[in-house]
């Protein structure tokens, strides 16, 4: 992939960004949030609708010559809606975090209570910590997942939220392996009468290609990262009913962003209307297999799974039992080294800090959007195992490294 318009005017960006692709190219892209975009997603972000202002929404725009945006939008929506067979649905968020945003300002008011679940426990920022907005402006309780199985503890949620009192309750992960009982979480919120937010942001296109267990229907707000296991670019949207559209409209825009980013709404359309193919459900089901398959390998090896497994795209390991003199970090570090990438991660019960947790969490999104399968899955288990075993080692590192190389050679990204 060439910049030649950058190069021309602006070689230091142009190194970077033929860089980036060249190193997406040659490492195998293992954290669980990201993903590689079609060609013609990176063609729709890269377009002039980037020069467009369109505040408001289609047919209700604050400026003129709104036709064009007004079409990519709609096709965003539309197709949005047949995927997660929604009512509605806001395609405008900035990202993930502005999502969630949204569904506070709509039906929260400073001060009022979110039940969510422990950043150590695979939650998210955005549901309530105190470096976010969101633990500055509200008051957060915070559930876990059981420390003897990995599971959420759907009971102790219910005595909690019993106590608590919350406004809403908050679900979906950024570091869970398992299938969440959207169902479960609704009885709890529906008996102390608060809102559910169901925060899909690592699994929409697990969701939407139904390997996963979808929430919409059953929790009042559900929100999701289009840049995740769903491939549309980076960005965020708001599912609701009806009953809710015009709060969640209003508190999107004007309530927490500017003018939409066009040019990303235009990625998500593209996006969307590739995973609208019979081919994505097949593309999910090989994400969730490739998982498996990792997970297999990594018990082989003596790893220690959070969970026992995965129903998910992402596997997540704690390293304490195994390897108790190598933390999240420096098997992070070693990995990198040998262009495995994926990110040290806090597991429950953490007893190591949260900037260099005892565990690692891998997904296969990426992988499999490049054509990995169980096999390679299991072989990259094995790659990870060997690195992990011998962080110190620079031989074995750079073995690996070569055999990375091999695979991404066979597996090759943007031609
Ligand atoms: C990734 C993620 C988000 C979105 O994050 P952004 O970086 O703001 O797009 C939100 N919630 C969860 C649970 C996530 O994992």
């Amino acid at each position: 992939m060439e910049y030649p318009e950058v190069r021309e005017t602006d070689p230091a960006v142009a190194d970077a960004l033929a860089g980036e692709v060249q190193r997406q190219e040659d490492t195998l892209a293992m954290i669980a949030s990201e993903n590689h975009v079609s060609e013609a997603v990176l063609e729709a972000q890269g377009s002039a609708l980037t020069n467009k202002y369109a505040e408001g929404y289609p047919g209700a725009r604050y400026y003129a010559g709104c036709e064009y945006a007004d079409a990519v939008e709609e096709l965003a929506i539309e197709r949005a809606e047949e995927l997660w067979g929604a009512e509605h649905v806001n395609v405008q968020p900035h990202s993930g975090t502005q999502a969630n945003m949204a569904v506070y300002l709509a039906v929260l008011d400073p001060g009022d209570r979110i039940l969510s679940l422990e950043l150590e426990h695979g939650g998210h920022l955005s549901h309530g910590h105190p470096a976010n907005f969101t633990g500055q402006l509200f008051e957060v309780e915070q559930y876990g997942v059981d420390p003897e199985t990995g599971y959420i503890d759907y009971e102790a949620l219910a005595e909690q939220a019993d106590e608590f009192d919350p406004d809403i309750i908050v679900s979906g992960y950024s570091a869970y392996p398992r299938e969440v009982e959207w169902e479960r979480i609704q009885t709890v919120a529906d008996a102390v009468d608060a809102y559910h937010l169901s925060d899909i942001a690592h699994i929409t296109g697990l969701v939407a290609a139904g390997v996963h267990d979808s929430p919409v229907g059953v929790a009042d707000f559900v929100t999701g990262s289009t840049h995740k296991t769903i491939r549309a670019g980076r960005g965020g949207i708001v599912i609701c009913d009806e009953e809710h559209a015009d709060d969640v409209d209003a508190a999107v825009f004007p309530g927490g962003q500017g003018g939409p980013l066009m040019h990303n709404i235009a990625g998500k359309a593209v996006g969307f209307g590739e995973a609208l193919e019979p081919e994505f459900e097949d593309y999910a089901q090989q994400v969730v297999a490739n998982a498996e398959a990792l997970a297999e390998s990594f018990a082989d090896n003596g790893f220690e799974i959070v969970s026992g497994g995965t129903d998910t795209h992402l596997v997540l390991v704690d390293l304490r039992e195994s390897h108790p003199d190598t933390s999240g970090g420096d098997a992070e570090e070693a990995l990198a080294d040998a262009g495995i990438v994926l990110n040290a991660n806090t597991v429950p019960g953490e007893t190591r800090s949260p900037f260099d947790p005892s565990g690692i969490r891998a997904g296969t999104p990426a992988l499999t959007t490049r054509g990995f399968d169980e096999a390679d899955c299991r072989e990259v288990g094995d790659l990870i195992h060997r690195v992990v075993d011998n962080v110190d080692d620079e031989s074995v590192i750079a073995a690996v490294r070569e055999r990375v190389g091999e695979l991404t050679d066979e597996n090759p990204l943007y031609r």
